[in-house]
């Protein structure tokens, strides 16, 4: 099975892998397993063990039944992620599916992805504040009227 990951060190078994992931990564407080690879970016994905990708090595030896007709995909979109239950298999089909939401609101702010499910947020943020922020000044507006029009009577 580990001869279906591509670039993977001939040397390793599934245990000397797993321990090879295991030692390489950090848990972080939201759950995601961070994997160290070759180079010292983050938020990409990370090759070890060889040349093979983490997240797809990872699959393969901590969920089981890796399909290399398949892509491995994170349920959390953190690309340097190894959390076996943040990882499942897709067609590249519906891996670009996911990816046709557009990135920002029709406000042009940046939408936040939805960690549960991998997919942007429907509701935008800063817009939710923009408008409460809107609604607090008209509040505002309407007091100082109502102060202005007692002062004068
Ligand atoms: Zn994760
Ligand atoms: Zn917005």
């Amino acid at each position: 099975m580990l001869s279906e990951i591509n670039g993977l060190s001939r040397h390793f078994t599934e245990d000397s892998l797993r321990q090879h992931l295991t030692e390489r990564s950090i848990r972080r407080d939201d759950g995601c397993l961070i994997i160290r690879g070759y180079g010292t970016q983050r938020g990409v994905y990370q090759k070890v063990a060889g040349r093979a990708w983490a997240h797809i090595a990872a699959y393969a030896v901590f969920v089981g039944g890796y399909d290399p007709d398949l892509e491995v995909d994170h349920l959390c979109n953190v690309k340097d992620c190894v959390e076996p239950t943040h990882l499942r298999q897709v067609s590249h089909a519906d891996n670009c599916r996911t990816r046709t939401q557009a990135p920002t609101c029709r406000n042009g702010h940046d939408r936040e992805v939805d960690e549960a499910t991998g997919r942007y947020r429907r509701t935008c943020r800063a817009c939710n504040r923009d408008s409460q922020r809107r609604w607090r000044e008209r509040q505002a507006a309407e007091v100082a009227q109502a102060r202005a029009a007692y002062a004068r009577t």
